[in-house]
């Protein structure tokens, strides 16, 4: 899935390059917004609104979550420079992303495919390969729990309780924003491990969702975008064959 970035900056905000200069981020930090109205309450708009006010404390670049039932990307601070999202020194290699907190599983799961593709696309968009943070200071995606752990000059360690509350592992997270970078580079799928044929299905939920056709093993497919979807933990690709837009189980589409 495709998702278009609302560019919305605050005013005022203090500007530093990065260590590389301007533009030159090395990656990214994933972060969640530490709120504690988590029953839908949690939007861009409002995080936005408090980091307005706040931002010579901290600020990051990008808040994601949804507004009026729909997934928002909303970049509040330009790319470009560095922000106080966690520490000095990661401050001055990488861009911060923020997730909106929710209980509710609907909610988490459309801000959660968009925060994912932020992610990959921020990466896609410096040639930036995905790989996990080391204790060397290598690897371009980021928890704040690594940046504490490996860079220091902060305490936090989100994202990762609120992502175990929704079952994803930072593990799974890397894979997930790894996915979503190769279908960012290409827009083909090839149906792979499948016994003969993948089944379509019309919503990213093996469960509950209506069986629509099937593709052969090898066919070529159109690539729409990966998903997380429901009852899958490795996703959904969103695909278009013969006409029928559908869904197949991520482990049967390999991009080309
Ligand atoms: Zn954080």
């Amino acid at each position: 899935m495709s998702y278009s970035i609302t560019k919305n900056f605050i005013p005022g905000l203090p500007t530093f390059p990065y260590r590389h200069g301007v533009g030159a981020y090395e990656g990214v930090v994933s972060h969640c917004t530490d709120s504690s109205n988590r029953s839908g309450g949690d939007t861009p708009s409002k995080e936005r609104a408090y980091e307005a006010r706040t931002f010579n404390q901290a600020f990051v670049h990008f808040f994601v979550g949804v507004e009026n039932g729909d997934a928002v990307i909303l970049q509040v601070a330009s790319t470009d420079y560095g922000a106080y999202g966690a520490g000095p020194v990661a401050n001055k290699r990488f861009v911060h992303v923020e997730l909106c907190m929710y209980d509710d599983e609907a909610l988490f799961s459309k801000a959660y495919d968009a925060y994912v593709y932020v992610l990959a696309k921020l990466l896609h968009d410096r040639k930036l390969d995905v790989t996990k943070a080391a204790a060397d200071g290598s690897g371009t995606l980021w928890s704040h729990k690594d940046v504490n752990k490996f860079l220091g000059g902060t305490t936090h360690e989100d994202p990762i309780a609120y992502l175990a509350e929704h079952n994803i592992s930072w593990n799974q997270h890397v894979k997930n924003v790894a996915s979503q970078y190769s279908s960012l580079t290409s827009n083909k799928l090839k149906i792979v491990s499948a016994a003969s044929a993948a089944i379509l299905m019309d919503g990213p939920d093996r469960q509950h969702a209506n069986n629509i056709g099937t593709v052969p093993l090898g066919t070529i497919v159109e690539n729409l975008g990966k998903v997380q979807g429901k009852n899958n933990k490795d996703g959904y690709y969103k695909i278009s064959y013969k006409g029928k837009t559908g869904y197949i189980t991520a482990r049967f589409g390999k991009p080309l």
